[in-house]
């Protein structure tokens, strides 16, 4: 007998028929034998009806109060789960995050949890009911209602999964696993057996929206099992671990994570002293704009150049900031590029293998795609390119890393 977190998203939850569907699921479990925690998101499209309510009323709703109403979201579904449950003879009882005591900050909109109280639920257990958590909520020291972000549910999942020390965490959603790239760019694109917890926060983080990033940070710290499954299609899914296993078989990239998401800046002809680089960016940050990619080029007449990337929300921001530190510093001119995309290659096999920066650039040299920035880690290469040639260089790169072959072994 196994203890089990399944939490379900939005789309598998998204009408009546769904959450009558997610019941039945989870009764095959319970019969089965297996003890079940169901986290449940609120209906898709809700959250971001609420949010566009509070919107109507002001521009910047009042993070407290926001957290007031968007967790209202969730709070229907796990009523209505439990009904569905309950209506089929499968005991279950509903808690939101205050109920469970899902102690968070108090950082409205993005809190993070600190602990769970888990008595309530091993007690409901026990006495042998389906236990249904709202997702994406908590409540801090005072008793103010929180929210975990955009996505928040998958946190709260995992976070339940390790408090409770549970066999596997299970993500069920609208796609049936991981997948190597996005099957919309790549139609070869295939699901993924397993990935280590390392590649998929590169994945999340470089791009691909499975899952909420902090979840998989949150489950690779407590080394949480999580596999993440389609709610209504039969399957294995995607596995996601600790363990790199050492095979031949093993693909040296597991994954090609790419993203539109931000733009790029230059200053040019900045005179080349000690601290360039700290005046620079120093605004930017103090502006609490975050820097992705930076590149500085060799000086030449003692003035170089400097490149850096920021989300494209910001670049507005960032522009009018470099301008103000061209005209201080003496630099030449300061200019930006919002037509970038940036493209990834992740894989931990790229430890144990040389080249493999090269065989990306290799693949995109023949199709004639001029490489803008270049960055590395242990696990992944990214390189910023035009935006136009953005599905192409994923195919490219797709294809000459093997990924449409199916190479990689079974678990
Ligand atoms: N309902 C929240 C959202 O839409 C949390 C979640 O679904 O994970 O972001
Ligand atoms: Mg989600």
């Amino acid at each position: 007998m196994a203890l089990i977190v399944q939490k379900f998203g939005g789309t598998s939850v998204g009408t009546v028929e769904r959450i009558e569907q997610v019941a039945e699921k989870v009764k095959k479990f319970r019969e089965a034998g297996d003890d079940i925690v169901v986290v449940v998101s609120a209906m898709s499209g809700e959250t971001n009806r609420l949010i566009g309510l509070a919107k109507q009323i002001m521009e910047q709703p009042v993070p407290r109060e926001l957290d007031v109403m968007v967790s209202t979201g969730e709070q229907v579904t796990i009523a209505l789960l439990s009904m569905a449950l309950i209506k089929r003879g499968v005991p279950a009882v509903s808690y939101t995050g205050n109920q469970v005591r899902i102690l968070t900050d108090s950082a409205h909109t993005k809190a993070r949890i600190l602990s769970i109280d888990d008595a309530n639920i091993r007690a409901d257990l026990k006495a042998g009911r389906v236990v249904v958590v709202a997702g994406f909520q908590g409540v801090d020291e005072h008793g103010n209602i929180t929210t975990l972000g955009r996505g928040g549910s998958d946190t709260t999942g995992v976070a339940l999964a390790a408090a409770l020390k549970a066999d596997e965490c299970q993500i069920y959603t609208d796609v049936d696993g991981v997948y190597t790239t996005d099957p919309r760019v790549v139609p070869q694109a295939r699901r993924l057996d397993k990935i280590t917890f390392e590649e998929m926060l590169e994945m999340a983080s470089l791009g691909s929206k499975v899952l909420q990033i902090r979840s998989v940070e949150f489950a690779g710290k407590y080394n949480v099992p999580l596999r993440v499954l389609h709610s209504f299609q039969e399957g294995p899914g995607t596995l996601i671990t600790l363990d790199e296993e050492e095979s031949m078989e093993q693909p040296i990239i597991s994954g090609i994570a790419f993203n539109r998401d931000e733009a790029k800046l230059t200053i040019r002809g900045v005179p080349d002293t000690p601290g360039v680089a700290f005046k620079i960016l120093g605004p930017i940050s103090a502006a609490n704009i975050e820097v992705d990619m930076i590149v500085q080029n060799v000086s030449h007449d003692n003035t170089t150049d400097f490149t850096f990337t920021v989300h494209r929300n910001d670049y507005l921001a960032a522009l009018e900031i470099l301008k103000q530190t061209a005209a201080n510093i003496g630099a030449r001119e300061a200019t930006g590029d919002t037509n970038i995309a940036k493209v990834s290659i992740v894989g931990v096999g790229m430890r144990s293998h040389a080249g493999v920066a090269s065989r990306m650039f290799e693949a995109l040299a023949k199709e004639t795609i001029n490489i803008q920035m270049i960055s590395t880690s242990e696990i992944k290469v990214s390189v910023v390119i035009e935006e136009k040639y953005l599905e192409l260089a994923v195919r490219a790169l797709h294809t000459a890393f093997e990924l449409d072959a199916p190479a990689r072994q079974g678990e």
